[in-house]
């Protein structure tokens, strides 16, 4: 992926001036060593199946108020050394994913064309590409907006799903391969996730979609008739 010149201007700012730790927002490192140690001491990070609508998934960590802060400064000040910082857990997620999926292909979910104009970079594709460097899976594209949806923050589950409804489609690659695991940085309500399923089947030849990876889970509040266990951990520890 080619640099983009805001993450060249982001570094030369990060040696001039030392960001401040993106949760605790003292120490000058991105994510500082006592940040971590504490988030890795609560167990935040612990690869975990879950599911939306039937379409299984794994994902690293829930959307915790920590977690909200580096996603953040990844996506809205460019921080993206936050991500080097996470190395060792994007490598369980890696692994984890080739465990459960062994020779699947990773696809990207596309990027609004106005976060892009926005952010100058896909921050899903960047780190899904360093989940597939450790997962030693191949990424393929193939998955695009078709009409520009609205931002998804403020809308309900059913206003997102409408939102995104036959927004993406998909052109097979060329050549054979194993399954496709749709990969997004988080997932809240699915519906993302979801349409690019849609997509990818709807079009001709796809191949089958296994499932899906995400950096973390927004845990819904779980409903009285849903049952209780739904998500556990596939590795015991
Ligand atoms: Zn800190």
């Amino acid at each position: 992926m080619p640099i983009h010149p805001r993450q060249i201007f982001q570094g030369l700012l990060n040696l001039a001036f030392p960001a401040p730790c993106a949760v605790c927002g003292r120490r000058p490192a991105v994510l500082c060593r006592d940040c971590l140690a504490g988030l890795r001491a609560e167990g935040l990070f612990e690869p975990a199946q879950c599911s939306r609508n039937g379409l299984e998934g794994l994902r690293l960590t829930t959307y915790t108020p920590a977690c909200a802060a580096l996603m953040s400064s990844v996506k809205e000040q460019g921080q993206t050394s936050v991500w080097g910082a996470l190395e060792d857990e994007l490598r369980l997620l890696g692994e984890g994913l080739a465990a459960r999926w062994p020779g699947a292909r990773l696809i990207c979910v596309p990027s609004s064309r106005s976060a892009m104009r926005r952010r100058g970079v896909n921050p899903a594709e960047m780190l899904g590409r360093r989940v597939a460097r450790a997962a030693r899976l191949p990424m393929v594209g193939g998955l695009r907006l078709v009409r520009q949806p609205q931002d998804q923050a403020a809308l309900s589950q059913d206003g997102r799903a409408a939102n995104l409804r036959d927004s993406m489609s998909f052109n097979a690659p060329r050549g054979q391969g194993g399954p496709l695991i749709i990969f997004d940085d988080v997932v809240t309500t699915g519906a993302t996730i979801l349409e690019a399923a849609r997509a990818i089947r709807a079009a001709p030849g796809a191949p089958l979609v296994a499932g899906f990876c995400v950096f973390a889970e927004t845990l819904r509040k779980r409903s009285p008739d849903e049952p209780k266990g739904s998500m556990f951990s596939p590795q015991a520890k």
